[in-house]
């Protein structure tokens, strides 16, 4: 068994296409899927398919590249969080590398998405590009350790995967562990603790080799296991069966 623990599959690319991507999932053994929010105009189009569908999740937040948005407060984040298929805040972060400029607004972001974690409980998903010193930093300042949660999509240093451990955080894998360039990336993955790993597809994008070019789905989530699986020498299945287990230890509080 799989989870996709970052996905979009309310995206125009997926959600036309739905009976398809819960097919693909079946049959792919991937059981559960987290369905990230990305603007709370979104918000509502999430919720409702963690509704319809029992093995959907759903995260609410904002991310840090969007800016014609409405921007949250940390009340609005909790109130909206109070639904028992909304398991995490975010996604949120710092992004350096999309925008440029003044992004004290970013940082600002960040810190009111920790606040409501912390207030309500519930895990943050973490993005962070090219970003990483001050990304740490705010994690400090505001405690995120109190809340807990994953870096997604992680792209990062060793040396920063184990400050977002000692932090309390678990690190999450994409489509991007499988790319022909992505030699650093598969050295983190070799050496960071199972225990403290994630997987997921950040799909409609990143498809993981062989799909490279195709929309991704989660239903592509175990090529993310079975590279990590290559690179620690050991079967997918125990990735699987590991990422899945940590998946419901992070997310449990509200599963
Ligand atoms: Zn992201
Ligand atoms: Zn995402």
């Amino acid at each position: 068994m799989y989870i996709d623990s970052h996905c979009h599959i309310n995206f125009p690319d997926l959600a036309g296409k739905l009976p398809e991507v819960f097919d693909l999932m079946g049959r792919n053994q991937v059981s559960h899927a987290l369905c990230i929010s990305v603007e709370l105009e979104k918000f509502p189009e999430i919720i409702h398919l963690a509704e319809a569908y029992p093995n959907v999740y759903a995260s609410v937040g904002v991310h840090p590249d969007h800016e014609d948005c409405t921007e949250p407060t940390v009340e609005q984040l909790v109130a909206l969080a109070d639904h028992p298929k909304v398991v995490a805040i975010g996604e949120t972060g710092l992004d350096y590398f999309r925008l440029t400029g003044d992004l004290e607004w970013q940082r600002e972001r960040f810190r009111t998405h920790i606040r409501a974690a912390r207030a309500c409980q519930k895990p943050l998903v973490i993005h962070t590009r090219s970003a990483a010193d001050d990304t740490l930093r705010i994690m400090r300042e505001e405690q995120a350790g109190e809340a807990g949660g994953v870096m997604h999509c992680f792209t990062e240093s060793l040396a920063v995967a184990e400050a977002a451990i000692e932090l309390g955080f678990f690190i999450s894998f994409s489509g991007i562990v499988t790319f022909k360039n992505a030699t650093a990336l598969r050295e983190v993955a070799a050496a960071i603790p199972l225990e403290r790993m994630l997987i997921e597809t950040d799909s409609p994008y990143l498809a993981p080799v062989p799909h490279r070019g195709q929309t991704n789905q989660p239903g592509f989530v175990m090529h993310v296991a079975e590279e990590i699986a290559r690179v620690r020498g050991i079967p997918a299945e125990t990735v699987g069966e590991i990422t899945t287990g940590n998946f419901f230890r992070l997310f449990s509080a509200a599963v």
